[in-house]
């Protein structure tokens, strides 16, 4: 198993009967194996590599997730998901494991696998907590919390399809970056202006970096023949941006959604063309 960039990395922080989930960070580059030594190794001190993945920003939780806890209110749940697992045979590397009967935290497993079903089986805990009479400000400030996970999780999902569908390539006219490090799957319409069209993939266009931004930034717009158009933001300025963006003004998109974008374009013109 390994971290990938952009992965939401969940901080399992403590020994039992302390252990919490304190918060969440985000990868922000791919797992690789280091020798300079953490500060704290730990249980680990012997070892003279150790996996490192850098991350950004920790956002913690109002109130941590205590794996005592959790393991006392979802136990059904988790042992549930603990032998569908086990039976299926899929090989994902969980944090817990069914020892003499009990649910226990697995000795090392510091960096486990949480796919989306695990995840709402921890987050929801603190929602179901309500009726054991755990102060229902804990369940608001988690739920939060995990809904702008399960956002960003949706978004790297979206831009991994986004990818996929166009073959990994920007679809800027005559653009011929390829580079998957280089390419957004990027949304036509903000999630503020179509909240429903987040998950669509003919919101969705696949570009390199530069294009992206262009985009986002309003130095082009598309008009409802997936024509490249100037946006309000471009200024013939005579820089190799503005030149190379500028000899393609015209040109169609490659556009490879489901359905056809009218919708999604008229709303990123809206705010280029006339708005903001
Ligand atoms: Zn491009």
């Amino acid at each position: 198993m390994s971290v990938k960039k952009g992965d939401v990395v969940f901080h399992l922080q403590g020994k039992r009967p302390d252990a919490k989930f304190l918060g969440y960070s985000i990868a922000e580059s791919d797992g690789y194996i280091a020798s300079e030594r953490p500060p704290d190794p730990g249980e680990w001190g012997y070892s003279k590599q150790f996996y490192k993945a850098d991350l950004r920003g920790l956002v913690e939780f109002e109130n941590p997730v205590f794996l005592e806890e959790l393991f006392h209110i979802k136990n059904d749940r988790l042992r549930e998901y603990f032998s569908f697992k086990k039976k299926s045979r899929k090989l994902e590397n969980l944090f817990y494991v069914i020892q003499s009967d009990a649910l226990q935290c697995q000795n090392g497993a510091y960096l486990s696998d949480a796919s989306e079903e695990l995840l709402s089986i921890i987050f929801e805990t603190i929602e179901m907590s309500n009726s054991t009479g755990i102060p229902q400000r804990t369940t608001v400030k988690t739920g939060e919390a995990w809904k702008r996970v399960k956002s960003r999780i949706g978004q790297q999902r979206f831009s991994e399809e986004i990818k996929k569908l166009y073959d990994s390539k920007c679809c800027f006219p005559e653009c011929d970056v390829m580079d998957p490090r280089f390419l957004i799957g990027a949304h036509i319409s903000r999630w503020s202006d179509n909240f429903l069209a987040m998950g669509n993939l003919s919101n969705g266009l696949c570009l390199c970096l530069f294009h992206d931004k262009a985009f986002e930034y309003g130095y082009f717009v598309l008009n409802d023949e997936i024509q490249i158009e100037a946006g309000k933001n471009f200024r013939e300025d005579g820089s190799v941006f503005a030149v190379t963006l500028k000899k393609q003004f015209g040109e169609k998109l490659r556009y490879k959604g489901p359905e056809d974008a009218i919708n999604f374009v008229r709303e990123h013109r809206e705010r280029f063309l006339y708005g903001e």
